[in-house]
């Protein structure tokens, strides 16, 4: 047998399996149904920009370990992610902020900020009459107020969950920080960026040492390698792919939300000042536009490169056939998934990981920390 393992896809999750895998002398072969490496986090050379083809992608987390390991294979930049809303043609920082709180109500101190915030939460809490919020929208009245949660939640939620916040779990809103100062940085992280170069790059980095095929898909009986004969390839399978598929939809699909990017070249060096900008208003359709030089372009090199690549994002309900990017982990569907997670347990020479093997909306940290934490 000539490999040690057969990895089934080359993103984030089988790149740092093949790399330490690798690293400790194995013998790896990857393969990925697209043809490019690096899943999700790929991107499309564009007028001399990365375009990021598969969503816009930030690295952050406090975990020193995983950050120094990301920074051993490449550096990293300073990109720190500051969205600016959007809503009715005025502009409000996120997360939600001293700056945000000045740009709605005018408010100059934490303390002006903190009595209007007051007024507006026990104003929710006259409404629940002693309940716990049930939904969305009664969570973001409670947490941030109606004023806020009416133009900078209520719209962008629902056209991104497809949902009104009536019928949304509550939890949603509440990964988004709440800060009493002026400070614009979307995460609580203590290390964040992009890598210099690109995440191709890093991803490239990461499977020197393995063998990498790609337009194979593990599923297509036509191809060499492929779900009927791999055991002859290797001791071991790494599965990333949907879990579901695996198991040929036995006890029925996964449900997944997509999103369609409408990507196009603007003849100017800067088009919206910002690498993200949400659209919070129902009546516009996308959710958000990404300028996609602005992760990596900063001061005057913004200027160097005479155009600009923008993305408008589109979220809409999956179907099969279309990417599966954000699993819908309500009840129904959990359930479902814990059916194909048993008998995953059961396998003993198939390691199943990542977002879609797993089906958890991780990010790209705890992703690296399940890659890293697997036994080789
Ligand atoms: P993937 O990147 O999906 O890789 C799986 C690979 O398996 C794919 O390349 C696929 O083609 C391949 N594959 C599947 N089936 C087969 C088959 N049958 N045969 C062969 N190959 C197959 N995280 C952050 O930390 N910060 C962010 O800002 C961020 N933004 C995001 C934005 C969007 C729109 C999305 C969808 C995710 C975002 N994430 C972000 C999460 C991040 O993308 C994931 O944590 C990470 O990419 C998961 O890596 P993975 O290897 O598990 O999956
Ligand atoms: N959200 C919002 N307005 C915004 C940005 C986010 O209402 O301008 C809400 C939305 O419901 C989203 C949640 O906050 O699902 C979490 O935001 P985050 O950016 O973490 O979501 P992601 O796109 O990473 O799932």
């Amino acid at each position: 047998m000539k490999y040690d393992y057969l990895v089934v896809g080359a993103g984030l999750y089988g790149s740092v399996f093949a790399h330490e895998a690798a690293t400790r002398g194995k013998r790896v072969l990857v393969v990925d149904k697209r043809p490019n490496i690096a899943g999700n986090v790929y991107t499309e050379d564009i007028e001399g920009i990365h375009v990021h083809k598969y969503g816009a992608h930030i690295f952050h987390t406090s975990d020193k370990r995983i950050w120094d390991f990301v920074n051993s294979i490449v550096e990293f930049n300073r990109y720190t992610n500051s969205p600016v809303a959007n809503y009715k043609g005025k502009l409000y920082n996120l997360p939600f902020n001293m700056n945000t709180f000045y740009q709605m109500w005018g408010v100059c101190t934490p303390q002006e900020a903190q009595e209007k915030l007051e007024q507006q939460r026990a104003e929710a809490l006259v409404k629940l009459n002693g309940r716990e919020p049930a939904n969305l929208e009664e969570q973001a009245q409670l947490l941030i107020g109606k004023d806020i949660y009416e133009a900078l939640i209520k719209g962008y939620t629902e056209k991104q969950w497809g949902r009104p916040c009536t019928e949304l779990p509550a939890f949603i809103i509440r990964r988004l920080p709440v800060r009493m100062i002026f400070d614009n940085n979307y995460f609580n992280d203590r290390y964040q960026g992009i890598p210099v170069g690109g995440y191709n790059k890093l991803i490239e980095s990461l499977f020197e040492g393995a063998d990498v095929q790609l337009e194979c898909d593990f599923f297509d009986t036509v191809n060499s390698i492929n779900c009927m004969n791999w055991r002859g390839i290797a001791k071991k399978l790494v599965y990333t792919g949907p879990i579901d598929q695996f198991y040929d939809y036995k006890f029925g699909h996964l449900q997944y939300r997509t999103v369609v990017f409408e990507t196009c070249i603007e003849n100017t060096v800067n088009y919206q000042g910002n690498a993200v900008v949400n659209y919070t208003e129902r009546e516009i359709p996308y959710t958000r536009v990404i300028e996609h030089k602005h992760f990596e372009m900063f001061g005057a090199e913004i200027e160097t490169c005479s155009k600009t690549v923008i993305s408008n994002e589109y979220s809409i309900e999956w179907k099969p056939g279309m990417e599966p990017y954000y699993p819908v982990n309500d009840a129904q569907n959990n359930r479902l998934a814990d059916k194909y997670r048993e008998m995953a347990k059961a396998e003993t020479d198939i390691i199943f990981g990542g977002r879609l093997a797993d089906y958890k909306y991780y990010d790209m940290a705890p992703v690296i920390e399940l890659a890293m934490r697997c036994e080789v």
